[in-house]
């Protein structure tokens, strides 16, 4: 965890269970706003389709918590088993250069979040339903049966987690997904002085 910076750009945050939709969601904001998308680490294995430094970068868990010793992160989480963190740099460098930053991360980050950068902005984003839910994370093809059903089942868990803290500014049902992004960058419009 890094001090709060002098934070000139937005940080905004999007979390929700796994499979509800928020890199689609990300990726249509980075084309359609001005937002920078960062790059997470994680000690997880990488997946078919997860092109190399792209979605994540993969390291190690001694290489994970070497880093931490030296530089620490802006956050971090154990997921599902597997260690993932956002990077001080660059999103640090790119907030004091006035840019808007978006995090993709789990609900325990972005509390780490919240105390730390109290002006961030923070949206949660939730299934029409259980059912919908576990036919995006099939229908991705990304995870075996077992990474399927640890997702599933973590869900109501961290909903009901984003529920309690009362941390999130924002919650956002992506059942269209052209809605749920005008939704969102709506709040962007709103929460950032002079637009986007
Ligand atoms: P997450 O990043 O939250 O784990 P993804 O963005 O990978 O979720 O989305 C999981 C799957 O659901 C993908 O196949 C994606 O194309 C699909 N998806 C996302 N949003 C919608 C939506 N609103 N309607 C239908 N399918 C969606
Ligand atoms: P997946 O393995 O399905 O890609 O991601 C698992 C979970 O880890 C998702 O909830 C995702 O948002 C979260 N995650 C991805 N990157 C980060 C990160 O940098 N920090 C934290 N705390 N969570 C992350």
């Amino acid at each position: 965890m890094v001090p709060p910076s002098d934070q000139h750009g937005l940080l905004l945050v999007v979390a929700g269970p796994s499979g509800v939709g928020k890199s689609t969601i990300a990726r249509l904001l980075e084309e359609r706003t001005k937002v920078w998308y960062t790059v997470s680490v994680t000690t997880r294995g990488r997946k078919p389709g997860e092109e190399k430094g792209k979605t994540y970068e993969h390291i190690d868990k001694t290489e994970f918590f070497r880093r931490l010793d030296a530089d620490g992160y802006l956050e971090y989480a154990q997921v599902y088993g597997d260690y993932y963190a956002t990077p001080v740099h660059p999103t640090i460098d790119l907030l004091s250069e006035g840019k808007d930053v978006l995090l993709e991360i789990d609900v325990q980050g972005s509390l780490q979040v919240r105390d730390a950068f109290p002006e961030a902005v923070l949206i949660f984003i939730l299934p029409p339903d259980q059912e919908t839910l576990l036919r995006r994370l099939n229908d991705r093809g990304r995870d075996v049966a077992d990474d399927i059903q640890k997702r599933f089942r973590a869900a109501r868990r961290e909903i009901a987690m984003a529920r309690g803290s009362r941390a999130f500014d924002y919650m956002v049902i992506n059942d269209k997904l052209e809605t749920a992004v005008e939704e969102i960058i709506k709040i962007i419009h709103l929460k950032r002085v002079g637009g986007i």
